[in-house]
């Protein structure tokens, strides 16, 4: 392979997913539902596929997405978005996120990626041209040190990738603290990339604030979204990219050559999903399915004897290995899925140096009660 793959072999979800089925472990690792998503969108999608929805859609999504992502934006957020000028439709978030990079990366840019950071965003910066520099959240509170923010920023620096909720940790970044991100992105003139994919799943009275709301960010952030969290179909594929006009023609631009469209099928599927959600208690019933299922891991966690850290948005909870006597994340998520029979994720996976990791195991809570009873079972083992 080429010079810019090295560095970055198997993902570690692939990883942890094959060693999972090969110990028929109980996979709390890779983050996906095992429960099925919502009916409506199920046969939306048939009722789409047998209407003869299968050719391409246009390239930057059907109207009918397009226009259920604006107004959904506006209903939660309060701030109109533009269908036509203002959303892209893409291959998940995560081809919303290297569409965006294609799109505004000039060779040697620096990208400032926050850590732990989601896995694909290194890979991405560099595929696209540029050179990740890391700001670390500071455990175990996750806080940010904007002086360490403001310090890795150069003239160099392009943009920044912010994840909110955030993945692994569960922290949901506060208005106070986009707003410091906030002034550096206008003191630097930087664009911000702002991961919102958990926005749904949040919990304990926690708000969501999209940064592209903050004043003076709309016309410098693409906000990426990924239909797949927040209705249970992950494997759809059904991300977006929402962004002032100027932003979003360039990413059009990319995203045109990268997959020209996405499955138009589960594209009117995911329509129908949000205009249902328009007028339905769907988003309040899925944070609140979340916070039982959060709980319940919680206790299973705790009742193993693992001591775990807040979690107030995504699917995920970390918690505490550093009383188990193993050296790394990745020896004792190898030693739970081998031999405890509960697969997990070292959240080393999500450092630059992984040696500079806490000592704690990601366990993902999309899954059904009896899943989680059933790892519960396993687990009390390490108790
Ligand atoms: N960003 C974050 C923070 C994620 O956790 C994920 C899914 N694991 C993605 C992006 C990718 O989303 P998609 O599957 O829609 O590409
Ligand atoms: N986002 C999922 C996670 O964090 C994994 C997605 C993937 O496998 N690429 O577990």
């Amino acid at each position: 392979g080429a010079s810019r793959l090295s560095g970055f072999g198997e993902s570690v979800f692939s990883e942890m997913s094959r060693l999972a089925v090969e110990h028929e472990a109980i996979n709390l690792g890779q983050g996906f539902p095992d429960f099925p998503g919502p009916d409506l969108v199920k046969h939306a999608a048939a009722t789409a596929i047998n209407a003869d929805l299968n050719q391409y859609a246009p390239s930057h999504g059907l109207p009918r997405l397009r226009r259920a992502i604006a107004t959904t934006f506006e209903q939660s957020y309060g701030r109109a978005v533009d269908p036509d000028a203002e959303v892209t439709v893409t291959s998940g978030a995560t081809e919303a996120l290297l569409a965006t990079l294609l799109a505004i990366l000039e060779p040697g840019d620096e990208v400032i990626l926050i850590e732990p950071f989601y896995d694909a965003y290194p890979a991405q910066v560099v595929f696209a041209g540029g050179v990740p520099r890391y700001v670390p959240l500071q455990a175990p509170g996750w806080s940010l040190d904007l002086d360490a923010l403001a310090a890795a920023i150069s003239p160099r620096t392009r943009a920044i990738v912010l994840n909110t909720p955030h993945n692994p940790t569960g922290k949901v970044f506060s208005r106070e603290e986009l707003a410091g991100i906030a002034a550096l992105c206008q003191e630097h003139d930087l664009i911000a990339i702002s991961d919102e994919v958990y926005d749904r799943i949040i919990f304990d009275g926690a708000v969501h604030v999209p940064l592209a709301t903050l004043p003076g960010m709309w016309e410098r952030t693409v906000t990426v979204n990924s239909t797949g969290k927040t209705f249970s179909m992950t494997g759809w594929k059904v991300g977006y990219a929402i962004a002032a006009s100027a932003l979003t023609r360039a990413i059009r631009t990319t995203h045109q050559f990268i997959t020209f469209a996405t499955a138009t099928p589960f594209q009117d599927a995911m329509a129908a999903a949000m205009e249902d959600a328009l007028t339905s208690n769907y988003y309040a019933e899925l944070a609140a399915m979340y916070t039982r299922l959060r709980d319940q891991l919680h206790q299973a966690l705790e009742g193993a004897g693992l001591p775990v850290l807040p979690c107030r948005g995504s699917y995920f909870l970390l918690a505490d290995i550093s009383g188990l006597g193993f050296d790394t994340d990745v020896a004792f998520c190898r030693f739970l899925t081998t031999e405890v029979g509960v697969a997990a994720i070292p959240p080393s996976a999500f450092y630059a140096d992984p040696a500079t990791a806490p000592l704690l195991a990601r366990f993902c809570f999309a899954k059904r009660p009896e899943t989680i009873a059933a790892a519960a079972e396993r687990l009390s083992a390490l108790a």
